[in-house]
């Protein structure tokens, strides 16, 4: 791709962010970048000069999402409503200069971590003809955290503390496009927490593939005790929640320092994928059933009140009918509090997608349903448990006189919420005595003499600009 040396800076940069809470990031810190360097970012402008947009390449699902987004801005660009359009993240890492064949049309197809250099690639986009490809092998730069815009809810936001991953689970193609595990440096995940605190964050999410891992490439240790210890001092900063534990590696150093810290919230995110050994070993995931529930019964006698979430694949290549049994039988025992179920899904270039013993997809997704059904009586009864109990909630919004929070057991966008009758101030925490439970959410009313509204905040929930 050439430049033009002294071509005009775009007015206006949309983003269009696809996928998970950690392109979110990617995005707010490309924003940010963007920002600093004279650009405006907006992503409900009806015109922009360019328009980026960040893929995701996880699921077959996703990658069909990604690439409708991209011709959906080629056919703005043709519209005359946008100048260039930039295609990022993991799809174009993934698939390369394949992606510029199956979704033609971009200026660009940049892959994942080169938000730090957004600037320098808009400039470049916006002083050039042509089509362009810099797909590297993946890494990080980490971006200025100064710079990182904030798109989300002031209050709550996630704080990616490494990226990629080491392990080789046999479904998974994520290593393959954000590539081997490379932690923040412990003073720049400090820094960041920091810069959140004083942008009106009171609530952060720590986001990695495998945050049990956190550290070991630059401390030649795992440091997830260390680094809670340290965020758990940061002022301003009321919860602090982890997300996506690797199982074995929740060791019981992480349990003491999550149990020590009172603003680490007793949230245990922990994709097993299965629980059958053998299931598991095809998948090249550690331990069994017996162990997790052994790691449950640790985790919840140190946090009582811990809420468990996971994750599980059913219909494996191999899965046979005594070994999803045994999976309904793990989840009978684990009483886990909430489970997100999802059919195999067969992902090129990963070992799975070869592998003997596919099964059927009406089996799939029978084996679907089943589970699911069996976990939303366990879900209700654990909430049904709530009901005549108190809880903390950080409530975010008001919807016909309804106020709407999370508790210590709602992680942002996936879980339930609290729900009370009356307003509460967005943005604030107040103690709620639950009433009525169903399967995700919980009803209750404000407890007498806890603060309605513990602080003022001006600001309402945000439209995000993408
Ligand atoms: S641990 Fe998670 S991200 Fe890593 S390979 Fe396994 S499923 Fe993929």
């Amino acid at each position: 791709m050439s430049a033009t040396p002294g071509a005009a800076k775009a007015e206006n940069v949309k983003i269009v962010t696809l996928g998970c809470a950690k392109n979110e990031v990617d995005s707010e810190e490309i924003a940010g970048v963007l920002l600093q360097a004279g650009y405006t970012v907006d992503g409900s402008a009806k015109r922009s000069g360019v328009t980026v947009i960040n893929t995701c390449g996880f699921l077959e699902s996703s990658k069909e999402e990604s690439i409708q987004a991209i011709r959906e801005a080629v056919r703005e660009k043709q519209a005359g409503r946008t100048e260039k359009v930039i295609v990022a993240g993991c799809l174009a890492q993934r698939l390369g200069a394949d992606l510029m064949k199956l979704a033609p049309g971009a200026d660009l197809y940049v892959g994942v971590g080169q938000m730090g250099r957004f600037a320098e690639i808009v400039r470049e986009v916006r002083g050039a003809n042509g089509v362009g490809l810099e797909v590297e092998a993946p890494h990080h730069r980490w971006a200025d955290v100064k710079t990182r815009a904030r798109t989300g809810r002031p209050w709550s936001s996630y704080l990616k503390v490494s990226e990629g991953c080491d392990h080789k689970c046999t479904f998974c193609t994520i290593p393959s496009f954000r590539g081997l595990h490379v932690s923040k440096p412990i003073e720049r995940v400090l820094e960041e927490a920091r810069h959140l605190a004083a942008t009106g964050a009171k609530e952060i999410n720590l986001i990695a593939q495998d945050v049990t891992q956190y550290g070991f490439d630059l401390y030649g240790k795992f440091t997830l005790p260390r680094l809670l210890r340290e965020l758990n001092e940061v002022e301003g900063i009321e919860w602090i929640r982890i997300l996506y534990f690797y199982p074995s590696r929740l060791t019981d150093e992480v349990i003491s320092a999550m149990r020590d810290c009172e603003k680490v919230l007793p949230y245990i995110d922990i994709p097993l994928q299965h629980a059958h050994p053998e299931t598991l070993k095809r998948m090249r995931r550690p331990g069994n059933g017996a162990k997790y529930l052994d790691l449950l019964g640790k985790l919840r006698a140190a946090m009582p009140d811990a809420a468990v979430r996971t994750t599980f694949i059913v219909g494996f290549p191999g899965e046979t009918e005594a070994e999803f049994q045994y999976l309904l039988d793990f989840i009978e025992e684990a009483r886990l509090d909430r489970v997100g179920a999802f059919v195999f899904s067969r992902e090129a270039s990963t070992p799975s997608f070869d592998m003997e013993g596919q099964v059927a997809f009406r089996t799939k997704k029978e084996r679907y349903d089943r589970l699911m059904q069996v976990q939303q009586r366990i879900s209700r009864e654990i909430n049904d448990g709530w009901v005549g109990r108190k809880l903390r909630v950080l409530f975010e919004d008001v919807r016909d006189g309804w106020s709407i929070g999370r508790s210590h057991r709602d992680a942002p966008e996936i879980d339930g919420q609290v729900f009370r009758k009356g307003v509460t101030e967005p943005g604030t925490y107040a103690d709620v005595t639950i009433e009525e439970a169903d399967v995700y959410d919980l009803i209750g009313r404000a407890v007498e003499g806890s603060a309605e509204v513990e602080s003022a905040v001006e600001h309402r929930i945000p439209k995000k600009p993408q």
